[in-house]
């Protein structure tokens, strides 16, 4: 451990909490493997403080008209649109992506906050007038209460940024709890949100583990959890907080396909592979791992393109000009995605590309690997079922459209996949038939737009309601229809029939 880590420490109440942390964890830098930052780890106190700031915050926050609320997130915007490179920098350092894929996680995050701005509009009520004589009936969606975002180390600004601009737009207050990976960009989104304006106790980061997530998931005030992470957590998130009573929405892992057809463009479609699968070092839920060309000369040519690019592929520290893959984010997750390599080869796939074999010359402390390529994937295979996450690309050659099709809807994961093809109606068959959340025709990774919903179907999702867009909206809000009646006759009856308003 060297002694210029620096602290990170809860945001609580609309400061950093000067509170002297118990436990922490250390916080590295992926490219160069030195510790570079110190965690406090929450306990069951520290999330108690957290929560009750929310709640206190709640009674005011959420009687704040909503194009008040906007206001603050359109400054919010500003000012992260205003950091965003010093943001970026600190996102690579401690996650270890290129920089520009970093600045790209902080623009996508950007567009819910813009769609946020717009919550008046979102929020409309709708009236019914006259269901009855003198009798109209109003509907509205009003906040819930406080509510806890639990996040994955891979996006540690945009999934932030996927749930809590929606809730607080919505007159929610929140509790963010991201991954002990990467935390300091919540604590700094925290810090923007003050000086946009945002009252105290309104957002709060507690970092921690096991321990501060269990209690949130069994906090009596705490209304709804969203979640993204790994499956095995996801479902367990889920289960303990609905047991617990609240609404959840627990995004999970993945295993994307892409299907090229032999009437695909294939430098189009190469090209789309090379960023979908080994982009931000294959650490995206939504990065391709699973290649389906169909038909043999589909497959032959397309592991010929592959193997090309893979040659041509810039790894190396995200800080770096024209690096295209930087390294991964802990020792433990490198030795992990390499141990899926041998994994393979014992299984019998063909280890076509073996990215432990890249060397990198200065810099053996960083958790580099280089891109894999597996030919001759058969979906018994744990390198085919199970997530790797991380730079390694299975082939799985199918010998017809309806193989494809039927491979990927057979998954256990349905986050999202993609089709390439130059044929209408073959991509509309695959729209229409495929088994997933998020679907790309001839384009790789289909991570919808701010003013859509984000989420996957199957284990790839736990919960009724997709991320951020229409359906965040209503995951936040709880929905309250009202029947009200003026007369202004003297008429009185006891009427013990059924209202039938007529
Ligand atoms: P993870 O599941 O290990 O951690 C996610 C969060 O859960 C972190 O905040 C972590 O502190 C917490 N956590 C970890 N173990 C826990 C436990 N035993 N009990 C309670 N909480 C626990 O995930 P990760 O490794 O940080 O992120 C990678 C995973 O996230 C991949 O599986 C990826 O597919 C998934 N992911 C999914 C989406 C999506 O939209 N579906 C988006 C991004 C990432």
């Amino acid at each position: 451990m060297t002694t210029t880590a620096t602290h990170i420490d809860h945001y609580i109440d609309g400061r950093l909490d000067d509170r002297a942390a118990q436990d922490r964890s250390e916080v590295y830098n992926p490219a160069t493997g030195q510790v570079t930052g110190l965690v406090a780890l929450a306990t069951a106190t520290d999330v108690e403080a957290a929560v009750r700031a929310a709640a206190e915050a709640f009674e005011t926050w959420s009687l704040t008209p909503p194009h008040i609320r906007a206001r603050i997130l359109f400054r919010f915007r500003d000012l992260v649109e205003r950091e965003a490179d010093r943001l970026a920098a600190i996102i690579t350092s401690e996650h270890g992506k290129a920089l520009d894929d970093a600045k790209g996680e902080i623009i996508r995050g950007l567009e819910v906050v813009e769609f946020a701005c717009g919550i008046p509009q979102q929020l409309k009520g709708e009236f019914s007038e006259n269901v009855a004589r003198a009798v109209d009936a109003v509907s509205l969606r009003q906040p819930l209460g406080v509510v806890a975002g639990i996040s994955p180390f891979n996006f540690p600004a945009m999934v932030p940024m996927w749930m809590f601009p929606v809730a607080l737009a919505c007159g929610n207050t929140f509790v963010m709890k991201p991954s002990e990976k990467d935390p300091t960009l919540s604590v700094e989104l925290a810090k923007l949100l003050t000086e946009a304006g945002l009252p105290k106790g309104v957002f709060n980061v507690v970092h921690g583990d096991k321990t501060a997530v269990d209690a949130l998931l069994a906090h009596d005030d705490i209304e709804a959890v969203s979640f993204v992470g790994s499956t095995p957590i996801a479902e367990y998130v889920h289960q303990t907080a609905t047991a617990n009573g609240k609404r959840v929405q627990a995004l999970g892992g993945a295993k994307n396909h892409m299907v090229v057809m032999p009437d695909a463009d294939l430098d189009q479609a190469v090209a789309a592979l090379m960023g979908a699968a080994y982009g931000s070092a294959g650490e995206r839920c939504m990065a391709i791992s699973v290649v389906l060309p169909v038909g043999e000369d589909t497959a032959n040519a397309l592991r010929e393109h592959i193997v090309a690019a893979l040659g041509d592929l810039k790894i190396g520290p995200g800080t770096e000009d024209e690096v295209q893959m930087g390294p991964l984010v802990t020792k433990a997750h490198r030795d992990k995605v390499a141990g899926y390599l041998d994994v393979g080869t014992e299984e019998g796939a063909e280890l076509v590309v073996d990215g432990r074999q890249t060397a990198l010359p200065g810099h053996e402390g960083g958790y580099f690997l280089g891109g894999s390529l597996f030919d001759h994937v058969t979906p018994d295979m744990r390198i085919y079922r199970e997530e790797i996450f991380g730079p390694v690309l299975s082939m799985v050659r199918a010998q017809s459209f309806t193989e494809a099709l039927k491979l990927v809807n057979d998954h256990e994961f349905g986050n999202g996949t993609a089709i390439f093809t130059a044929d209408g109606h073959t991509a509309r068959t695959y729209l229409a038939k495929v088994k997933a959340g998020m679907v790309g025709v001839n384009v790789p990774i289909p991570v919808p737009m701010a003013f859509h919903s984000f989420g996957g179907w199957k284990r790839s999702l736990f919960g009724d309601h997709h991320i951020h867009g229409p359906e965040g909206v209503r995951f936040y809000t709880r929905y309250k229809t009202a029947t009200t009646r003026w007369p202004n006759d003297s008429q009185v009856r006891a009427d013990f029939a059924m209202p039938t308003h007529s």
